[in-house]
């Protein structure tokens, strides 16, 4: 604990977000360079997230299993354009009980091969289709440049795969699951996003299409938030994945694939946090609510205590916790649960027991703003209604900054201006020339082609030809 302020959000937005998790509790960097240790704080905060997506996933009719840490390399190296995309970061196992092993062993940056390679033993027949399993699990991947839940070389998260009798039914729950993480973001997370596909530069090794949520963070950088791969029959072919259809002819299968992961802390703590720290949605928040009891004297806190223990039994459906510490003062607990962005604080004095009365101080809206009193015998209904105000108006904050912030540049020399600070919306003719020469020279990317789209066509930003799809450029991380 440390009373110590953050650095400014405003003027060192990098600095206040490496400060921040790790003075909140979220996570640690380990002994071991890239890697992070997810604190309980942290993980309870992941724990909310599993559950609010895996909810999603079992209603639309996924079932969860277990597969390997280990892949042979061989596995990878059968989808050509997979190994090329994922060679520069493997880590790859040789010794195994002190003995070289005859085959080395890839340390799963993925699953697609290892799942594809059992898809194969169990599919036989249409009967056999759809399969529709998803895995929560851990990935490696060696990133040369790491930074806490953003980008790490080992990760948490959980990524679907299934296989289907048609192309039609595998990009339908390619978008079905795409949809789900968009409901899931907007939501739970309060975190606006735009759904839209990948362009071929950008898109996952070995997919036909990747669709995307991307969300704009505080610093005006996009941070992709979630992934639906369209695997069309390139994994089917590779790894044998056959079925005989109604007709008794054989049929590849068609295959996607779809993951999150713990990267979507980092898009909550960039969305909605501020200087004095953490903002979570209430849906999501490991506690929603924190009780302070103040006090200046033994007699005030007997007549104190019974109040707080009984608004502590009365929240029971809520995440509730009480902060009965002895030897802290109530505004340094104030400073430490904003710190940890905890939604809504009760505040619980003699006079509010005398009244019969609550505190309310929200956490989205410091201050004066955000205090307001509440009759005791109302306190849970009043709570309800308040973590959805929390919730609804974090987001409308967000998804403001976000459209103040997209801005849709007349030429070339306006969208590289746009891209200082803000997401440049514009037509793209398609070209990876086009694109690879804006990213040259500006350093932002295409974030995604958005499944919204204007009528008509326009010319591309860059070569001026005509264009179908209007696309985001963004700085990203
Ligand atoms: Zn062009």
């Amino acid at each position: 604990m440390s009373t110590e302020k953050l650095p400014s959000r405003s003027e060192n937005f990098a600095e206040w977000y490496n400060q921040l998790v790790v003075r909140a509790e979220l996570a640690d960097y380990a002994p071991v360079r890239g890697c992070m240790v997810v604190r309980p704080y942290g993980w309870a905060l992941w724990e909310n997230i599993q559950q609010a997506l895996d909810r999603r996933f079992k209603a639309t009719g996924h079932v969860n299993a277990a597969f390997p840490l280990f892949i042979p390399m061989s596995f990878l190296e059968k989808e050509k354009q997979h190994v090329e995309g994922f060679s520069p970061e493997l880590a790859v196992v040789t010794i195994g009980g002190g003995e070289k092993l005859e085959e080395p062993l890839v340390v799963r940056p993925t699953s697609e091969t290892i799942v594809g390679a059992m898809y194969s033993k169990w599919i036989k027949s249409y009967r056999d289709l759809p399969v529709l399993i998803n895995q929560w699990g851990n990935v490696v991947r060696w990133e040369m440049r790491t930074k806490l839940f953003l980008r790490t070389l080992e990760f948490y998260w959980q990524e679907g795969h299934t296989a289907h009798a048609t192309s039609q039914e595998a990009e339908e729950e390619t978008l079905r699951m795409l949809d789900a993480y968009a409901d899931f973001a907007v939501n739970d997370g309060a975190v606006p996003v735009v759904p839209g596909r990948k362009s071929n530069a950008e898109k996952f090794a070995g997919a036909v299409d990747s669709y995307t949520i991307e969300a704009m963070m505080g610093d005006t950088r996009a941070l992709q938030s979630g992934t639906s791969h369209f695997l069309g029959q390139n994994f089917a072919k590779a790894f044998d994945i056959k079925f005989l259809d109604k007709q008794n002819e054989l049929q590849y299968a068609w295959t996607t694939s779809w993951g999150l992961s713990t990267r979507f802390v980092g898009a909550i703590i960039m969305t909605h946090g501020d200087d004095k720290g953490l903002v979570l949605p209430p849906k999501l928040a490991p506690i929603q609510i924190v009780i302070v009891p103040i006090y200046r004297n033994d007699e005030e806190k007997s007549r104190v205590m019974p109040m707080v223990e009984w608004v502590q039994r009365e929240l029971n459906p809520f995440r509730v916790h009480a902060d009965t510490r002895e030897e802290l003062t109530p505004g340094f607990k104030y400073n430490d649960w904003e710190l940890r962005g905890v939604p809504l604080r009760i505040e619980i004095g003699p006079k509010d027991v005398e009244k019969g009365t609550a505190a309310f101080a929200r956490r989205d809206i410091l201050g004066k703003a955000g205090k307001s009193f509440v009759p005791a015998d109302q306190l849970a209904a009043q709570v309800a209604e308040m973590l959805q105000t929390i919730q609804a108006s974090m987001y409308e904050k967000a998804l403001a900054f976000r459209e103040n912030n997209t801005h849709t540049p007349k030429n070339y020399a306006e969208l590289k201006e746009i891209i200082q600070n803000g997401w440049a919306l514009t037509w793209w003719c398609g070209s990876s020339d086009c694109e690879n020469k804006i990213k040259e020279e500006t350093k932002a990317t295409t974030r995604c082609i958005p499944l919204d789209q204007p009528a008509g066509t326009g010319a591309c930003i860059y070569c001026g030809s005509t264009s179908k799809e209007k696309v985001i450029f963004a700085r990203s991380y």
